[in-house]
């Protein structure tokens, strides 16, 4: 991911892809053009990489020149091009082809048509290394095509975005959802989680999931999910994967416009990270960070057994059920621990200490994302 200005960016188009593109594109156009000696017309700004990656590749001799347009503002195509640098040679009697990064509505290439009108070239043909057929409005011809996109703003390899970006060697395309903060709160049961959960979402305006508190909220109102969950949790035992994650994807759809979310209590299996980075990645997100806090097992049964005094939670009011949820935690959850660890996204802190050392020692991670 990239951010330009305040905007983000993710990858689209691969160096290597962009290179074979390139590399066929020269090589139907020097078929094409058999012996003769082209032209060929860059449109500066965006088209400067393509050229040089173009003329390189070309495996005949070739004049290389360039004309200046400047159309886009910021993320739209603006209606008036200016013609900043036209053409400085005489070009009668050539073959031209003109090298295009990108046709998207077709008024540059309207214009390119206009400078050319009174040129006596032999002919004309267009080049581009984009081409977003659903803008195109323009009945020119487009003679080579490199790779056909949809119709989304994309910077990179020439292309900028108020002034950034053109010298990246791949293409981005806009994000559609902007910056996230996704954070997974982790932990065994009794580690703190929910408690500084409560903190953290009033403090960097996320939504805080808990699947415990939903899964309660459920049996309290005794739904067919609170039913079928409580039979697994009454043992201190997971709930179903399928049955978590879709209940999990759930409540990321209806709160679409979140900053970002805490999540607590969520992943707890291998499958479960897997499905949140699939959801996550169909908004265009990821996760952040994973923040262990870490607590010895010992506290964790006391500080459990004590909540249970007040918390009405059966599953904090019998020790056999507290180790068992203890035991499902370094059998399933532990592990994940490994899987955030390998995308460099595992951060451990220390749980034990007062309720605001601990939110400090939270935010001191979450401040460096
Ligand atoms: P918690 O409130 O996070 O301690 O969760 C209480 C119980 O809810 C757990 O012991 C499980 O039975 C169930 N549960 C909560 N989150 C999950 C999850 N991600 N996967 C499976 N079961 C869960």
């Amino acid at each position: 991911m990239v951010k330009l200005h305040n905007l983000y960016f993710k990858p689209f188009i691969s160096e290597s892809e962009i290179q074979e593109t390139v590399a066929r594109m020269t090589k139907e156009i020097a078929d094409d053009i058999g012996d003769e000696i082209p032209v060929f017309v860059g449109i500066l700004n965006g088209s400067f990489m393509f050229v040089s990656d173009f003329v390189k590749k070309f495996p005949k001799p070739c004049e290389v020149t360039f004309i200046k347009l400047a159309s886009y503002e910021g993320l739209k195509s603006s209606d008036d091009i200016k013609r900043l640098i036209g053409i400085t040679q005489d070009l009668t009697g050539r073959t031209v082809v003109i090298l295009e990064d990108i046709i998207d509505s077709g008024k540059t290439l309207g214009e390119v048509h206009r400078i050319f009108e009174n040129e006596k070239v032999k002919e004309l043909r267009i080049a581009t290394l984009f081409y977003k057929p659903e803008a195109y409005k323009k009945d020119y011809k487009i003679h080579y095509v490199g790779i056909e996109i949809p119709n989304k703003f994309i910077v990179g390899y020439g292309l900028d975005f108020d002034g950034l970006g053109r010298d990246l060697p791949e293409v981005y395309q806009l994000k559609t959802t902007q910056h996230m903060i996704n954070i997974v709160l982790f932990g065994p049961p009794g580690a703190g989680k929910g408690t500084q959960a409560a903190f953290l979402k009033e403090k960097y305006d996320l939504v805080h999931i808990s699947t415990g508190d939903v899964f309660r909220n459920n049996i309290n109102n005794e739904t067919a999910l609170g039913m079928l969950a409580k039979s697994f949790m009454d043992k201190g035992e997971l709930v179903p994967d399928q049955v978590t994650i879709d209940m999990l994807s759930n409540e990321v759809e209806k709160n679409a416009d979140a900053k970002g979310f805490i999540f607590d209590g969520f992943p707890r299996t291998d499958a479960q990270a897997k499905a949140l980075d699939d959801l996550l990645e169909s908004k265009d997100s990821e996760i952040s960070a994973m923040i262990a806090l870490e607590v010895d097992d010992e506290v964790l049964v006391k500080r459990l057994l004590e909540r249970g005094k007040t918390s009405g939670r059966t599953d904090d009011a019998d020790e056999n059920i507290i180790r068992n949820r203890i035991q499902e935690y370094y059998k399933k959850t532990a592990p994940l621990k490994n899987y955030y660890s390998a995308q460099k996204k595992y951060f451990g802190v220390d749980g034990i200490g007062n309720i605001e050392a601990i939110t400090q020692r939270l935010s001191n991670v979450i401040n460096k994302l």
